[in-house]
């Protein structure tokens, strides 16, 4: 992990809202037109700097430093109402399932009720405004990383028919969720004026702190603005596919070890590690010196070690391991099924983790590899053959 930068140790206090924190008695900014001053935005694509001053850019994005992107769509009007919503596995998923959204057109609604139901609040009355937390966008606001979210977010509000404002914070700091600096910055600066009737709002978030839940930043959120709190599952019904993990949860300790969330999964994370580990060590064998290369051609065992499928396994059973790790709750056969709802977790990864809770180990790491045809971590070249005939030891 690099080192935080210094706008991710900033305090409260160094935020422009005014000289204390947003009360009864602080008068809101009227300041729809009190926009930073338009200027052409950073390049997509360029170089990420540490952008110190506000800016909208020719996509009518807006940022407010240190982190806070933010767009109005349709445009809204000032309301106290205020239907407010998580964006990452609350009104949308990975399509790709990959942990972070590959490309702008990487997401899928929660399900097929979430574009009809924020229709419905705005016909209700309500404005839509998103408060999203946004990782792996670093100094950002100017980078690939930053463009990327901006494009993503663009896509996803152009499927709603509806007015929508959207915040998005990108560091460690007071704007980004348990902190209530998001929703402090559009109250003053993004609502006309108008102060939110907290009993007749609400906010739906993923992050619930339910046993399967990776946080709480959501409902923490909630309350500390005192808004009424629901669950996607209240809102919308059961999520359609796997559930897209929250970005930037696989931990890694110091030395880039795995961290484990729960210790009593600790043996489960292992074996999938350790299963990894032997794939890209079989896989590692395409890269081996021009003497093996000369045997190839001959060598059976070879060609299955140089396999890329042992590759894939090798990434495919990292990723389980690093979502095991993360996974809080103690891992047994009663909630299999929740966690065969985690991204990257398919039913064969079910059925290991099952054959480990019930044996305590796994098969192909006493000796048989089941894809790639190469015994337990491989340690000398062996024929299939030789493999076959483990499978009989
Ligand atoms: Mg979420």
């Amino acid at each position: 992990m690099p080192p935080k930068r210094n706008a991710a140790k900033r305090k409260e206090s160094d935020f422009d809202f005014g000289d204390d924190s947003l009360s009864e008695d602080v008068p809101l900014d009227d300041s729809e037109d009190e926009k930073p001053k338009k200027k052409k935005g950073p390049a997509a694509g360029g170089r990420a700097k540490k952008v110190t001053e506000a800016y909208t850019d020719e996509n009518d994005w807006s940022f407010q430093p240190p982190s806070l992107l933010y767009k109005s769509y349709n445009d809204p009007e000032p309301n106290d109402k205020i239907a407010a919503f998580d964006l990452d596995g609350t009104l949308v998923n990975t399509k790709s399932g990959a942990q972070f959204p590959r490309d702008d057109l990487d997401f899928k609604w929660y399900n097929k009720n979430v574009a009809d139901k924020l229709q419905s609040y705005h016909e209700q009355g309500y404005k839509i405004v998103i408060f999203s937390n946004q990782n792996g966008i670093k100094s950002a606001i100017t980078g690939k990383a930053a463009e990327k979210l901006k494009g993503r977010v663009d896509l996803i509000v152009a499927e709603l028919n509806c007015p929508v404002q959207v915040f998005a914070a990108t560091l460690e700091d007071n704007f980004r969720k348990p902190a209530s600096g998001m929703w402090e910055y559009f109250c003053r600066n993004c609502n006309g004026g108008v102060r939110p009737n907290l009993a007749s709002s609400f906010f739906v978030g993923d992050a619930a702190g339910r046993p399967a839940d990776f946080a709480s930043s959501d409902k923490e959120f909630a309350e500390a603005i005192g808004l009424p709190f629901r669950v996607p599952e209240d809102e919308f019904g059961e999520m359609e596919g796997k559930r897209s993990l929250p970005a930037g949860l696989m931990k890694q300790g110091e030395g880039g070890e795995l961290v484990v969330a729960n210790p009593d999964n600790a043996g489960l994370v292992h074996a999938f590690k350790q299963v990894a580990d032997n794939a890209f060590a079989e896989g590692a064998t395409e890269d081996a010196g021009d003497f093996l290369w000369a045997d190839v051609a001959t060598a059976p065992g070879l060609r299955a070690a140089a396999d890329p499928k042992a590759k894939f396994k090798g990434s495919a059973n990292k990723k389980v391991a690093g979502v095991l790790a993360s996974y809080p709750i103690t891992i047994t056969l009663n909630n299999l099924k929740e966690v065969g709802k985690l991204q990257g977790v398919g039913k064969g990864s079910i059925a290991k983790i099952k054959e480990f809770l019930e044996t305590g180990t796994l098969a192909e790491l006493e000796g048989v590899d089941d894809l790639a045809g190469m015994g337990r971590a491989a340690p000398e070249l062996k024929s299939r053959g030789a493999d076959a005939a483990d499978k009989f030891m």
